[in-house]
């Protein structure tokens, strides 16, 4: 497992964690099992928007004395009073079903308690109005619930929530078929909007947890993918996990086998893991954008091209420890030679030497 620091708390974060919507399909054994593999693994990050109760249950009673290194990402909004799960606005149903959540966990606190997917400007009134957003901020007052977070789908509304400084963390549903627009209902606000989003977070230090990485096993299949060509799982984890901000990558397991399976991204190679052929589907708005990828490797000088792309768009974006990380890079963009090799192997149309000249100019070296 590798980690990540959460600039709102520092707590290091598995970069895959679970979630948990389909676990429930494979019995309480199953699931138990599963769990326990996930902690023996170094999972550290359990998203419970579970499509019934029983990963509740599973995690209660195998978690036990680990309970302080597991981080759990509960959602204010999430009723399972009929075995199943429902969406819900109502402070008070919230209220039973955080309680009954609490309980069943085996805990007396949640890591990151989340606004529960909220996609219309008017479910965040209605969150505020009803009550709904007074009880959060009382169990945060509390101590009992550690971070507040949101679940969305809409750009817009993720930014009208971000606007009020409350979140240390944002749920996303982060994939190429969303970024791109193709990939159906969920698919919601231009390429851009979804990059200001993504940036916005990393500059405030609001993390990004990532829901749907494969848009619903959509993008794994050729007959289903919106590219025509199927992705890997590997593939779309590196994409989701080099959008800016973005802290840990949630695919939803059924079983031992599909954590396994996840899990092999870490022995995964270069080859394995590269989405440049996203580059031929960039649609023109988002043409000519550096998205970190690294596809252009290897630089003759010697330079992270993703990286140094990162830190430049962060600065501007007014991140103050941008430019801090960008001086200590050992190869910055007033190393660059001009030779003009990334320019021929970017697969999304960035006249990168010329880029490296700005951003030489930009930081002074
Ligand atoms: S220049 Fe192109 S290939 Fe290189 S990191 Fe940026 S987007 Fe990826
Ligand atoms: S143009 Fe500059 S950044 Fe690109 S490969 Fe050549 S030396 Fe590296």
């Amino acid at each position: 497992m590798e980690y990540r620091i959460l600039p709102h708390g520092g707590e290091a974060i598995g970069v895959i964690g679970m979630g948990s919507s389909s676990l429930g399909q494979a019995g309480p054994k199953e699931a138990r099992a599963t769990v326990a593999l996930a902690l023996e693994k170094g999972v550290n990050y359990f998203d419970l928007a579970a499509g019934d109760t029983e990963p509740f249950a599973a995690c209660g009673d195998t978690v036990g004395g680990a309970r302080k290194k597991v981080f759990y990402q509960v959602h204010f909004g999430a009723d399972y009073s009929t075995g199943k799960y429902g969406w819900t606005l109502n402070a008070e149903t919230i209220k039973r079903s955080v309680a009954w959540q609490l309980e069943t966990l085996k805990t007396d606190y949640v890591d990151f308690g989340f606004i529960h997917c909220l996609d219309e400007a008017a479910d965040w009134d209605a969150y505020r109005a009803d009550g709904a957003m007074d009880y959060l901020l009382a169990l945060k007052h509390q101590g009992v619930v550690r971070h507040i977070g949101l679940s969305s789908h809409t750009p817009a509304v993720a930014r009208q929530v971000l606007d009020t400084g409350l979140l240390d963390m944002l749920m996303f549903s982060v994939n190429p078929a969303y970024d791109y627009r193709t990939g159906g209902e969920f698919a919601i606000g231009s390429a851009d909007e979804r990059w200001q989003l993504y940036r916005r977070c990393q500059a405030l230090g609001v993390g990004i947890t990532v829901m749907k990485p494969f848009c619903g096993g959509q993008l794994l299949d050729a007959a289903t993918s919106p590219f025509g060509k199927a992705l890997t799982e590997y593939q779309c984890i590196r994409y989701a996990l080099e959008r800016p901000g973005v802290v840990t990558v949630l695919p939803g397991v059924r079983n031992r086998a599909d954590l396994q399976r996840v899990l092999g991204y870490f022995d995964a190679n270069e080859a394995e893991t590269d989405y440049g052929m996203l580059g031929a589907y960039t649609p023109a708005e988002a043409s000519g954008r550096c998205v970190y990828c690294n596809h252009c490797q290897p630089c003759p000088a010697g330079l992270d091209v993703g990286l140094i792309n990162k830190y430049y768009d962060l600065a501007l974006a007014g991140d103050a420890l941008a430019a801090d990380h960008y001086d200590h890079l050992g190869k910055t963009a007033g190393d660059c030679i001009a030779c003009g090799h990334c320019d021929s192997r970017c697969p999304f149309g960035v006249a990168q030497s010329i880029r490296m000249e700005e951003i030489a100019a930009y930081f002074g070296r």
